[in-house]
C-alpha cells in the first residue's frame, strides 16, 4: 500500500495507463442509464446502438478507415488473436485443397520480438500444422528487412510485424513493409499465388504514432484501450474491406459476424474517446516526453556508472521517430533488475523489468536476448515508461533514488 503522504511516481505506462477522467465521463451514461442491448429494436436498444456506431465512426475517421472496417474486441490480445487465427484459418479454408492448399499449409512470418500474444498465437498455429518463421532484429531492435524478404515463400499467407515494441520502444518501418508487401502481392496474384495479408500490432504505437491505415499499407491492425488512457479489456481490430477472416468467438453475429457477444458499449465509447484524446495531442506530448527521456538519460549517465540504453537511441525532436518517446530501457551492470524494481517500489517509484507480461516468470526477456544481451545482462535491466503526468521533478527524484540504490546493491554484491 502506498501511503498518501509518500511520493508516488508511476513510470510503467507501457503496462497500463490510468483512465482519463474525460474518458470516464464519456462512458458514464452507458452503465446504468443507457444500458440497452444494441441489438434490441426498441428505443433503449437503438440509443445504445447509436453510441456504439458513433464510437466506431470516430475511430474509423482517426485511422482513415471506414466504420465497417472496425471490429470491437476485449483488448489487444484478442484483436491480435482474431487477426492471426482469423486470417490463417480463412486462408486454409479457401485453399484449393480445403485446409491444405497445394503449397502445403499456410506459412506465417513475424518478428522475434513481438508481444507474447503474437508469438504464442504463432506457436499454437504451428502445433496445428501451419509453418512459421520468426525474423531476427538488429542490435537496436529493428526488423531485418533482408531476412524478411528472404523468408517469403509461395505458401506465405500472413506477415505480422509490430508497429512499436513494448520493451525497448523500437518503431518498425511499417509503412515501408506495407509498400513492399503490396508490390510483391501484385506479382503473386499474377502467378496464381495467395495474397499475403499484413497485420500490425499497434497497441504500443496508438498513443504516439500516425495510425493512418492507408499510408501504413496494412490489412489488419490491432489497438487496445488500456495503453492509451482508456479502459482495460477494450480494443479493436481494423479489417480492411475485402479481407476475409474467420471469427474466433462465435455468437449472435455481432461486429459483422466477427465477434459474437453483447457489445461493450461503454467500453467502445471510452476507447473511441481515449483514442481521440491521445491522437489529438500526440505531437506536442511526444516532444515533451522525448525531452524528459533525454533528460533522464543524461542525468542518469552523470550519476550512475556503466548505465546503458537498450534499443534505439532517444529520438531527436525534428527527425522521424525511431523509438517511442516515453520508453527508456536501461542496463545496470551488477544490479538485478528484479531487486531494483522492488527497492524502487519501496521508494514509491513503479518501473518494470523487461515486460509486465513475462516478469512473473522472471525469465530473461526474449526481446533483450534477441538484441544480443546475455541472460545475465538481460536480467540487469529495468524499463521506465513515462506518461502524461510525468514531470521533470519526477525524473530528478527517480535518478537520485536510482543512483543511491544502484550504489547500495553493487556494494552488497561485492
Ligand atoms: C499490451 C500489449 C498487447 C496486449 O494487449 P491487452 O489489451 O493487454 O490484451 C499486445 N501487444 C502489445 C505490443 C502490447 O503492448
Amino acid at each position: 500500500m502506498q501511503s498518501k503522504l509518500k511520493k508516488f511516481i508511476y513510470l510503467d505506462h507501457a503496462a497500463a495507463t490510468p483512465v482519463d477522467p474525460r474518458v470516464k465521463k464519456a462512458m458514464e451514461p452507458f452503465w446504468s442509464d443507457n444500458f440497452g442491448n444494441p441489438s434490441s429494436l426498441y428505443q433503449k436498444g437503438i440509443e445504445a446502438k447509436k453510441a456504439l456506431e458513433s464510437a466506431r465512426k470516430n475511430i474509423a475517421e482517426i485511422i482513415n478507415a471506414r466504420p465497417k472496417e472496425i471490429v470491437f474486441t476485449a483488448g489487444g490480445s484478442e484483436s491480435v488473436n482474431l487477426a492471426i487465427f482469423g486470417a490463417t484459418r480463412m486462408n486454409a479454408d479457401n485453399s484449393p485443397a480445403g485446409g491444405t492448399d497445394k503449397h502445403g499449409f499456410g506459412h506465417l512470418i513475424t518478428s522475434a520480438i513481438e508481444h507474447p500474444c503474437v508469438l504464442n498465437s504463432f506457436e499454437a498455429l504451428k502445433k496445428e500444422g501451419f509453418k512459421t518463421t520468426f525474423i531476427p532484429v538488429d542490435h537496436e531492435g529493428f526488423v531485418n528487412f533482408t531476412a524478411l524478404k528472404k523468408a517469403v515463400r509461395p505458401e506465405t499467407t500472413l506477415i505480422s510485424i509490430m508497429y512499436a515494441n513494448n520493451e525497448i520502444g523500437a518503431i518498425q518501418p511499417v509503412a515501408e513493409i506495407g509498400k513492399w508487401i503490396k508490390r510483391i502481392n501484385t506479382e503473386r496474384i499474377q502467378n496464381g499465388l495467395t495474397r499475403i495479408l499484413f497485420h500490425t500490432d499497434a497497441c504500443q504505437a496508438a498513443g504516439f504514432l500516425n495510425l493512418n491505415v492507408e499510408s501504413l499499407g496494412v490489412d489488419l491492425m490491432s489497438v487496445n484501450g488500456s495503453k492509451i488512457y482508456g479502459p482495460k479489456q477494450t480494443g479493436f481490430l481494423y479489417v480492411k474491406s475485402g479481407v476475409a477472416i474467420k471469427p474466433i468467438i462465435y455468437g449472435g453475429g455481432q461486429e459483422g459476424g466477427l465477434r459474437g457477444g453483447t457489445e461493450n458499449v461503454a467500453g467502445a465509447v471510452g476507447l473511441a474517446r481515449a483514442l481521440e484524446l491521445v491522437q489529438k495531442n500526440r505531437l506536442k506530448e511526444n516532444e515533451r516526453l522525448i525531452n524528459l527521456a533525454d533528460y533522464f538519460l543524461t542525468t542518469a549517465k552523470k550519476n550512475i556508472s556503466g548505465i546503458k540504453l537498450n534499443g534505439p537511441a532517444i529520438s531527436k525532436l525534428d527527425n522521424q521517430l525511431f523509438r517511442l518517446p516515453n520508453n527508456i530501457n536501461i542496463s545496470l551492470p551488477g544490479v538485478e533488475g528484479e531487486a531494483l524494481m522492488i527497492y524502487l517500489d519501496s521508494a514509491g517509484i513503479c518501473v518494470s523489468t523487461g515486460s509486465a507480461c513475462s516478469s512473473p516468470k522472471n525469465d530473461p526477456s526474449h526481446v533483450l536476448l534477441t538484441l544480443g544481451l546475455t541472460p545475465k545482462q538481460a536480467k540487469e535491466t529495468i524499463r521506465l515508461t513515462l506518461g502524461r503526468m510525468t514531470t521533470k521533478a519526477d525524473i530528478d527524484y527517480t535518478v537520485k533514488t536510482l543512483a543511491g540504490l544502484v550504489k547500495q546493491l553493487r556494494k552488497v554484491r561485492r
